[in-house]
């Protein structure tokens, strides 16, 4: 027997059932968008391996376990991108953006990739939504608070409330580099009783020991002092002005001093948002701002800001919706017998033309049979076209939602219309 395939481990189909769902939220995300004045940008879906290490930074784990990359001309070495940011700022340096306009606000959707474990919202294919501000413009506390907002409101717009928004401020890159330092001499007594994985990171990055799920690293990192003190009065008045925009713009918030984030580039502001009913896999989106990475990464020194949103996670989160159930089709057309199929074609397409989805059964089969194909096609209405229905020059229109039918005639096409939008 011939070989069946399967889908990679880690990726899924996404059935013609389940892509209601997904259309409704990238159509909200696009609309979203758009009012909060951002423009989609495409980057392709895999990059220079370099990138991706010199931007998230070779400790964390998005680079260091995760990077899927890909075989063939080891000179070039190239990957699959796990995250949107790095491409996005390669494509602004590239394109000379900052010299076209002072702040280039960009949205993004896709695909990403990371070779992780999957477990159920942790796939190796997964999509993100997500949004960019870069520029010499891009530093102010109302744009971290509207960065902020576009996610919450994009959240709210999908279905999802049952959320928690954390937000926090690292500070300047030198407040970064003073809060590591404390956070190692904080964490010392105690790094033999970590577990071996959480030593390693205490060594190679010791922020993301506060990332740490173990139980063990939890409960040290319970027992720490940790506030504001590492950021300077600057970084401070900064993360107040945020948090006021974000009351003036209504977002609630919580603030945690203990929320870093996975990947170097951070500075200033950094925010999460989750679900707790979403188990171990809680994170709905995440983002927060990096003013140094475009002029790492050999750009203009521009200050930037972001945020993506995991587009599975978001539909675990909000279920099962009914209205996203519906099918696409208004109308189901049967022709009951072989002889009315050519006239029945024929009104199928005239109402393709006047822009109706609509379908036909092409086997002109039993009318339980033809009615059952219309019930499961989820289409409104059923165009029945029978040796009746020919002689009279009529067709019958049943209402598949309400149960009643009416006859119209056949050529009176923009009365059958008026029925079907009606
Ligand atoms: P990150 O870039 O890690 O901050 O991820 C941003 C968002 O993408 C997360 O909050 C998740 O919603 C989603 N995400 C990240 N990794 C995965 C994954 N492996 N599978 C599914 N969703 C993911």
């Amino acid at each position: 027997m011939a070989k069946k395939f399967s889908v990679p481990r880690g990726t899924t189909d996404i059935l013609p059932t389940e892509i209601l769902a997904w259309q409704d939220i990238e159509e909200k995300a696009r609309k979203l968008s758009k009012i909060y004045g951002f423009r989609e940008i495409r980057t392709p879906i895999y990059e220079e391996s370099a990138l991706f290490k010199r931007s998230l930074g070779q400790t964390s784990d998005v680079v260091n376990k995760q990077l899927l990359e890909l075989a063939g001309d080891q000179k070039e070495g190239f990957a699959l991108r796990p995250e949107g940011t790095a491409s996005i700022v390669r494509s602004y340096i590239e394109n000379g953006l900052d010299r076209k306009e002072s702040i280039s606000k960009l949205f993004y959707m896709g695909s990403m990739f990371r070779g992780e474990r999957p477990q159920k919202g942790r796939l190796r294919e997964f999509h993100q939504i997500g949004a960019e501000v870069i520029g010499p413009s891009a530093k102010s506390p109302y744009l971290d608070a509207e960065i902020i907002a576009l996610a919450v409101n994009m959240l709210k717009s999908f279905g999802a409330n049952d959320f928690v928004l954390k937000i926090n401020s690292l500070g300047s890159a030198e407040d970064k580099t003073n809060f590591s330092k404390w956070l190692r001499e904080q964490l010392k007594p105690f790094v033999s009783e970590l577990s071996e994985n959480d030593q390693g990171r205490y060594e190679r990055n010791v922020f993301r020991v506060l990332d740490s799920k173990d139980e063990k690293a939890q409960k040290v990192i319970a027992s720490l002092d940790i506030g504001y003190d590492h950021l300077c009065s600057e970084s401070k008045a900064y993360f107040d002005q945020v948090k006021s925009a974000l009351d003036q713009l209504k977002v609630e918030y919580v603030e945690d001093p203990k929320l870093v984030r996975g990947l170097d580039y951070y500075t200033d502001t950094v925010f999460e948002i989750s679900c707790s009913s979403l188990g171990s896999q809680d994170a709905l989106g995440a983002g927060g701002r990096y003013n140094n990475l475009v002029d790492q990464l050999g750009g203009p020194k521009v200050d930037a800001i972001g945020f993506a949103l995991g587009i599975e996670r978001i539909l675990l989160a909000i279920g099962d919706r009914e209205d996203t159930k519906e099918g696409s089709l208004l109308c189901y057309v049967i022709a009951m017998e072989e002889e009315c199929f050519p006239r029945a074609f024929e009104l199928l397409n005239t109402l393709r033309e006047k822009q109706i989805p609509c379908d036909i059964c092409y086997k002109t089969s039993s009318m339980k049979n033809q009615m059952k194909a219309a019930n499961k096609s989820l289409a409104r209405f059923a165009m029945i076209l029978g040796k009746d229905e020919m002689q009279k020059g009529i067709v019958t229109l049943k209402d598949m939602k309400e149960g009643n039918q009416q006859e119209i005639e056949i050529d009176k096409i923009d009365n059958i219309i008026k029925v079907l939008r009606n």
